[in-house]
């Protein structure tokens, strides 16, 4: 140890510093939210959880089960089980969304031709069993609305 450093040892520089650097600190504003104190009021550009949505002028789902959402998810957070009608017409029986494989990408919304799935600001879901972290249909239409 060189005679500066010893200096600097007898007269706790390294420890006047820190402490510096802490006041300094202490004097500027928070920038972090004390969530769940305060809530964080998400961006509209916000990934959040998932919503599905109806038309306004039908009141009809908007989804036409193409699956295009299912196959571009990444980690395969989205199932999709269709049928046909007596009609023909393809039914969607069940949409799944396990919000807890989801990566929040957002490909599923910007892939889908008709606007049927999109993220909303909401990313809060707080569950105790791990199972109740899956979205089904019924709750992603809940969760979305009509346009
Ligand atoms: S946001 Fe991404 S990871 Fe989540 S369901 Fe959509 S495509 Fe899959
Ligand atoms: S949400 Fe969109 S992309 Fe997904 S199955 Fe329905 S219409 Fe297709």
């Amino acid at each position: 140890m060189g005679i500066k450093e010893f200096i600097g040892w007898v007269t706790l520089k390294d420890l006047r510093q820190g402490l510096g650097v802490t006041l300094k600190h202490l004097r500027r504003p928070v920038v972090t939210y004390p969530y769940p104190k305060q809530e964080f009021l998400a961006e509209e550009r916000w990934r959040g959880l998932h919503t599905l949505w109806k038309d306004e002028n039908t009141g009809l789902e908007r989804c036409i089960g193409c699956c295009l959402c299912e196959k571009i998810c990444p980690n395969w957070a989205i199932t999709i089980t269709t049928s046909h009608a007596d009609d023909g017409k393809k039914v969607v029986d069940e949409f799944i969304v396990n919000a807890g494989r989801c990566l929040y990408c957002g490909f599923c919304a910007e892939v889908c031709p008709v606007r049927a799935i999109r993220q909303s600001t909401d990313y809060a879901r707080k569950v105790h069993k791990r199972g109740d972290i899956i979205l089904n249909k019924k709750e992603l239409l809940e969760r979305g609305g009509q346009d």
